[in-house]
């Protein structure tokens, strides 16, 4: 399915304490941000990408760009205080009111080729539809250090970007966030609050968002696992 896809890359990445923008950090010399742009701009189905980024961090995007290729990006609006505010600085950017939206995080370079197919395809017949994996772990909710309750591990997936909307759903979901002043940790939160259904695609381990320095490591091991298995 053909799409549009919003990146937001605005953040200051303080979890990363590189000290500049984590999406400017290298992995086998080549920064974040690039990694991430490159699946999207070798997607032929990915129509046009949208880039949500600090003004004063403009120049060198624009750059990175130049100097690796990538050819898809129309436009870069100004990122907003909150992811949020970053990715809807796009849509309204973007203008797109018919067709397909994906949103994913610039700090998740691994996303699998194979789960941007399953997800567009879902959103195209259902509206909104995004990735995750089953919760590994024995689940527990906890206050005070106390266990309150087990949650059944069977119901329960951690939510990762992509995530894939017709824009009129994102596009509603957005304007009615933003007249509620609603803040989600991601935009499925501001479709569910419209009672859309979001269906749940199965996306892979290794789409992991590069947040902590500990990230970096699992990220190198990901690109040699991939390098080896090419070879
Ligand atoms: O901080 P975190 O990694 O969770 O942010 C997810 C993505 O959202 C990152 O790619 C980051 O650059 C972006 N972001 C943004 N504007 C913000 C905060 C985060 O574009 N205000």
């Amino acid at each position: 399915m053909k799409y549009i896809v919003v990146l937001p890359a605005a953040g200051s990445g303080k979890r990363m304490k590189a000290g500049h923008n984590k999406l400017f950090l290298t992995l086998r010399g080549k920064p974040i941000l690039i990694h991430t742009l490159d699946v999207f701009e070798q997607d032929p189905n990915c129509m046009a990408i949208w880039l949500a980024v600090k003004p004063e961090e403009r120049t060198i995007i624009q750059n990175m760009l130049q100097n690796y290729h990538i050819t898809k990006v129309k436009g870069m609006p100004a990122g907003g205080d909150e992811r949020q505010h970053s990715v809807y600085a796009c849509v309204l950017a973007a203008d797109a009111t018919t067709g397909l939206i994906l949103v994913h995080d610039a700090a998740r370079p691994f996303i699998e080729p194979s789960v941007i197919t399953k997800l567009t395809l879902r959103a195209y017949e259902t509206g909104a539809a995004i990735a995750g994996v089953k919760a590994k772990d024995t689940m527990k909710r906890v206050r005070n250090h106390i266990i309150e309750e087990t949650i059944d591990r069977e119901q329960l997936w951690m939510i990762q970007t992509p995530q894939a909307f017709r824009a009129s759903i994102l596009i509603k979901a957005q304007q009615q966030a933003a007249r509620d002043g609603f803040l989600g940790t991601d935009e499925s939160m501001l479709v569910e609050r419209l009672n859309i259904a979001v269906h749940v695609v199965e996306s892979t381990y290794d789409n992991v968002k590069m947040t902590t320095q500990e990230d970096l490591l699992i990220g190198e091991a990901i690109l040699q696992k991939r390098q080896q298995e090419e070879n």
